[in-house]
């Protein structure tokens, strides 16, 4: 049956490529419509982008309107995977401290109309932000901008977590170690030679997708994009950051601050006092995950840039900078990584069908933790024209 004339997948083989946070989120979405869901899984474990992020679901960083609404929705169903049992959770919000005149007005200019536009957040004073986010640092601080919408999930625990939990409680079938090497008449072909037949394909292979799809990611316009991070030990006596702690240079970073006007003074600054930060994209940001470790990132280099190899200097900067905007007890580093994802330049996720019933949704860039799940739910919307699923 045509996937797009069904009003629901009751009885439908739905295969999905990749068991990063994207693949999961359409096995999730699939399986609540009734659907007989299959994953492959080319490693023996999610081994991409989805577990060597912040753990960050952070809809303040989408703008006003659908984006944001999507990244709420992906929130929630975060919320409920994590009263389940999935993974664990912190509701720990956010919060975007200023320690420059410039990144005060910005906050404020956003503050003046985020709520009124459906995304609530409030500015506090400095006093404020030193209570609610202890790990901010004081000196030079002018206030902060608060959420309480944002969430922490560790995602090394989480990806596997989700997994097993769609495993026992939805009946999803998840085949690590099987890579599919293509499609062919309506069956996804696995390396080995096993043929798994389907009504709905969705690869979600991440920044990979060019292994089935030879050419495909540039052909879509996508960018490769390598950030890398560290991570503390564990901080002593049980301390923790409050919510994640987002410096001023990350105004830069996310489309939600794009409309307010002192954010151009903002760049100026930073592209005359510190062209390292733009040359090697590195704006900073904390989060703490249940082992009490801090997570500390990040910077961008794009395509060709994407090598093997990390830079001890964006290890540096990347230090000097939340140095400057959090004061946290223990700076040892426990691990360093890189993981790369994939991103269009102007769009928040792409969605294209090479082939009759096999979608492939990629490219959502830094936010794949914080849309996949309401973005699976979205299109699931609107590939079946059903009405939205119970979660
Ligand atoms: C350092 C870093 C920090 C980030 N921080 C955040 C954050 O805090 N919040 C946030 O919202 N987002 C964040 N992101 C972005 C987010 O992690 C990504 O958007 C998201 O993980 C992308 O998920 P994915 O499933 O598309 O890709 P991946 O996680 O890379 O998964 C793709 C999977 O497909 C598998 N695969 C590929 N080809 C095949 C095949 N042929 N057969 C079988 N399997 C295949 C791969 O093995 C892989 O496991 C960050 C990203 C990075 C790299």
């Amino acid at each position: 049956m045509a996937v797009e004339a069904s009003k629901h997948m009751s009885n439908q083989r739905v295969v999905v490529v990749g068991a990063g946070i994207v693949g999961l989120s359409f096995a999730f979405s699939a399986a609540e419509r009734g659907a007989q869901v299959t994953v492959f899984e080319r490693h023996e474990a999610a081994v991409g982008a989805s577990i060597r992020n912040f753990g960050m679901v952070w809809p303040i960083g989408q703008p006003a309107g659908q984006l944001h609404a999507i990244a709420r929705a992906a929130r929630e169903r975060w919320g409920l995977l994590a009263s389940q049992g999935a993974c664990w959770l912190s509701p720990c919000g956010s919060v975007h401290a200023a320690h420059h005149d410039d990144e005060w007005a910005v906050l404020q200019e956003f503050a003046a109309s985020a709520p009124g536009a459906g995304i609530p957040c409030r500015l506090l004073g400095p006093e404020e932000t030193l209570q609610t986010a202890p790990g901010v640092k004081p000196e030079g601080l002018r206030g902060s901008l608060h959420s309480d919408s944002e969430a922490c999930v560790n995602p090394r625990r989480a990806m596997a977590g989700l997994a097993a939990w769609l495993t026992t409680r939805r009946g999803i079938r998840i085949e690590f170690g099987r890579t599919v090497a293509g499609f062919d008449g309506g069956d996804a072909v696995v390396c080995g030679g096993e043929r798994c037949p389907f009504d709905l394909a969705v690869v979600c292979g991440g920044a990979d997708i060019d292994t089935i799809f030879p050419g495909l990611h540039a052909s879509l316009g996508l960018r490769r994009c390598k950030l890398q991070m560290l991570k503390t030990v564990a901080q002593p006596g049980g301390w923790r950051l409050g919510p994640h702690v987002a410096s001023g240079l990350t105004l830069r970073h996310y489309r939600s601050f794009e409309g307010c006007p002192s954010l151009a003074t903002l760049r100026q600054r930073i592209a005359a006092t510190k062209p390292e930060l733009d040359r090697l994209g590195i704006h900073v940001m904390a989060s703490q995950h249940d082992d009490g470790g801090v997570v500390l990132g990040d910077s961008h280099e794009y395509d060709a840039d994407v090598d093997a190899f990390d830079k001890p200097l964006i290890d540096d900067l990347i230090l000097r900078e939340l140095r400057e905007v959090i004061a946290i007890p223990d700076w040892t580093i426990a691990s360093r990584w890189h993981g790369v994802y994939s991103k269009h330049p102007s769009r928040a996720w792409v969605e294209v069908e090479p082939i009759e019933n096999v979608k492939v949704v990629t490219g959502l860039g830094g936010n794949g933790m914080s849309l996949s799940l309401g973005l699976a739910e979205h299109l699931m919307r609107s590939w079946t024209g059903a009405a939205h699923a119970t979660a």
